[in-house]
């Protein structure tokens, strides 16, 4: 199961993308104005976008021909057809569309239209929708809902269910086991955080986008003790800056053509920049896809130590936030769906805790899908080495892949448990020369009782 992001970014330069076209002539000309679709963003539709060189998939707004002037998408159609499909191609049919086409958000301006727009471009998406503003998970809840549901399976939105918040590191009582520790290379635990005075990314205007950043350079700077440090932009950094950010791994760049089609990457690399503290264990990153990802990271197995350091990270961001901007509340969240995050699959804790982990024997006998298989049985996911759609070179990441309807304590331990469960798996492939995936089924059985 995946995310929200589809592709890994590829391109080391801060991209500072040409200014999209506005809808032309011919997208208006079909039927009810595109301009209302588009809100107050600019896009092209695909066909435009097939005839214009200067549009850039990774990081324009392309929307659907149909979606554009607010018809239903023939190409869902198509897509509908076929196995697997998008979450949102699960749940939308015609007649919804129906119903819902002329509603619109108060905040962004958020249309069925735009929220549906990724699945319907890319069939292969996991998700395929997105949310502009925190009352389309109201306003459009007969689409969102049954996705929410779907992702997070277990979660019901029948109003029985509550996400309860707890970032208590004294409550993690699951151990590292001494193997696990040994092959553990680092460990990163990131949320995703958004602003509930500023509509979601995907339905922001180059103002919010650079509003959001003045604020946030403010409330770094209030930023004390081991989490003071600097904060980088992208439209300023030097070559030198980006390169060191780059080698070290911290820098986003955007170019990812799923979450361009929702929007996420309009008027890059407007607003957009990274805050790092001294030790380089504390970071966030700004308007990348939700507006913070606040990260802890270090070397090594501390599980608490990192959680410890983005529990006070988080409550310095938010303190910081409510001190300059005066207000009481500042983090959008909803006491069902957790924290409010503009991708489905993130709501609730909106929190992916991973340790880098070295399996060479195993990575070499069985490869990531099965590795994934086999973390799924702990509630855990594996990715390859450099995150979400990448291939193992060195090292896997295994994580929590629960997010909704758990506290954030409880997902920390579904990575210990996952780390055992892999360190054990490779311990048996090392130790037996194992190249066959079915031969750790009984040591699999034993551990996952
Ligand atoms: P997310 O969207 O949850 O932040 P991604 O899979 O997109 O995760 O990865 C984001 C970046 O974080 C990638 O460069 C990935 O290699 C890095 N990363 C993830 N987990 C770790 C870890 N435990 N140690 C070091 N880097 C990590
Ligand atoms: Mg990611």
């Amino acid at each position: 199961m995946g995310g929200c992001n589809s592709t890994t970014a590829t391109d080391n330069s801060a991209h500072q993308k040409p200014t999209s076209s506005q809808p032309n002539g011919e997208a208006k000309a079909e039927s009810k104005p595109a301009d209302e679709m588009a809100q107050s963003s600019n896009y092209v539709t695909q066909s435009m976008a097939a005839k214009d060189p200067k549009v850039d998939p990774d990081f324009d707004l392309i929307m659907d021909d149909d979606l554009a002037v607010n018809k239903w998408p023939a190409q869902l159609t198509e897509h509908q057809k076929k196995e697997p499909m998008s979450l949102m191609a699960q749940v939308m049919t015609p007649e919804l569309f129906e119903k819902l086409k002329d509603i619109r958000t108060p905040t962004a301006n958020w249309s069925i239209a735009r929220a549906m727009n990724t699945g319907t471009c890319y069939p292969t998406s996991f998700v395929g929708c997105h949310a502009g503003d925190p009352e389309s998970y109201s306003i459009f809840k007969e689409l969102l809902h049954p996705v929410i549901e779907k992702y997070h399976k277990g979660y019901k939105l029948d109003g029985s269910m509550k996400h309860i918040t707890d970032m208590d590191p004294t409550k993690i009582t699951s151990k590292l086991s001494e193997s696990a520790h040994s092959k553990i290379i680092s460990t990163r635990i990131r949320v995703a955080r958004n602003l509930n005075f500023f509509p979601l990314n995907p339905g922001g205007s180059i103002d919010t986008r650079n509003q959001i950043a003045e604020l946030m350079e403010k409330v770094f700077a209030t930023m004390e003790g081991d989490l003071a440090g600097t904060f980088y932009r992208h439209t300023s950094m030097t070559a030198e800056e980006t390169k060191s950010l780059v080698d070290r791994h911290f820098l986003f760049r955007g170019k990812d053509k799923m979450q361009a089609a929702s929007g996420y990457h309009q008027h890059w690399a407007q607003g957009r920049g990274i805050f790092l503290n001294k030790d380089e264990t504390f970071i966030v990153w700004l308007n990348e896809g939700d507006h913070l990802r606040i990260i802890s990271m270090e070397n090594g197995g501390d599980i608490i130590r990192v959680f410890e350091r983005l529990s006070r990270a988080i409550s310095a961001i938010e303190n910081g936030v409510k001190k300059i901007t005066g207000r009481d509340s500042v983090f959008a969240s909803d006491p069902h769906i957790g924290m409010i995050t503009c991708c489905p699959s993130n709501l609730g804790t909106a929190m992916r805790g991973s340790v880098h982990i070295k399996v060479p024997a195993m990575a070499a006998a069985i490869g990531l899908a099965e590795i994934d298989k086999m973390a799924r049985k702990v509630q855990c996911q594996a990715r390859g080495s450099s995150g979400e759609h990448s291939a193992i070179v060195d090292r896997v990441d295994i994580s929590n892949w629960r997010r909704l309807g758990f506290t954030e304590y409880n997902l920390c331990q579904d990575l210990v448990k996952g780390a055992n469960l892999l360190a054990s798996l490779e311990d048996k492939c090392a130790d037996e020369n194992i190249t066959d995936a079915s031969k750790l089924d009984g040591l699999l059985a034993e551990l996952t009782m």
